[in-house]
């Protein structure tokens, strides 16, 4: 089975609505410059909610071939639950990814695997793509358990998931060590820990769901890196965050094959 590479810039809390049309426009016409196919690398683009109406519109009539995610979602219905936003809002807004349980959320919001979970079975019900973040910190990383610590993440992510919602979902490895830090994991720290996860699903599942479900990696990914990235087996895709701002860095990023 062959797995479309899916490339996802993660802006973070950055770019406001205004800022957001000409990072959108650079990108793309960086891309076409490039000869882009968005059938060999998809082009995600992981917005704040106050972006999500304006990316929409534009990437609608100027007909530019970029997926809309979302950083984040309610886990709860429409109701009373103030400042929070529900996956119904995102769908009506033509929002097809959103980023669940980013280490950030973890660490400075308290999200917990529980609440990851049902986050992404939201996501799925509501006819999104979850992107799920999964990682380990650096103790855990020099104690030597990022395998079983990160498949412990990915255990809790998927409890209760059906086969075909795990073959559609995307699975982002980022060890929080490497996020923002521009210290990155090697090819083969990458491959490790993204081959594990693809064997776990396979055992929680079965292979066809294994090979199928995208695994992405994610923490200081640059264009000088992506490559070697990329050529890792079990690595489909990045998640991309400080890269993700400047157009031309981004789109060599997505331009990486
Ligand atoms: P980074 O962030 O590329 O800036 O390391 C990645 C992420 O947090 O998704």
């Amino acid at each position: 089975m062959t797995r479309t590479p899916i490339m996802a810039g993660n802006w973070k809390m950055n770019i406001d609505h205004i800022e957001a049309t000409g990072l959108v426009e650079k990108i793309h016409y960086t891309l076409v410059d490039k000869d882009w196919d968005p059938k060999k690398s998809e082009c995600v683009l992981c917005v704040p909610f106050t972006d999500i109406r304006t990316v929409r519109t534009l990437i609608d009539g100027d007909r530019i071939p970029f997926g809309l995610g979302a950083q984040n979602v309610s886990e709860h219905d429409n109701g009373a639950f103030t400042g929070e936003i529900s996956v119904t809002m995102l769908s009506k807004l033509g929002v097809q990814y959103v980023v669940v349980g980013h280490s950030e959320r973890r660490q400075f919001f308290g999200e917990t695997d529980e609440l990851v979970n049902a986050k992404t079975a939201k996501v799925l019900g509501a006819g999104m793509i979850p992107i799920v973040c999964v990682g380990e910190g650096l103790d855990i990383r020099k104690a030597g358990d990022q395998v079983s610590y990160t498949l412990a993440q990915v255990q809790g992510a998927l409890a209760g998931l059906t086969s075909e919602q795990v073959a559609g979902l995307v699975i982002a490895y980022e060890p929080v060590w490497a996020i923002g830090t521009g210290e990155v994991a090697t090819p083969a720290d990458a491959q490790e820990v993204c081959g594990a996860i693809r064997r776990e699903v396979a055992s929680l599942y079965d292979e066809a769901t294994a090979e199928s479900v995208r695994i992405q990696y994610g923490g200081s990914v640059k264009s000088g890196n992506v490559v070697q990235i990329m050529d890792q087996p079990d690595v489909d895709g990045c998640l991309v965050g400080g890269a993700s701002l400047q157009p031309e860095e981004f789109a060599a990023i997505v331009r990486f094959y």
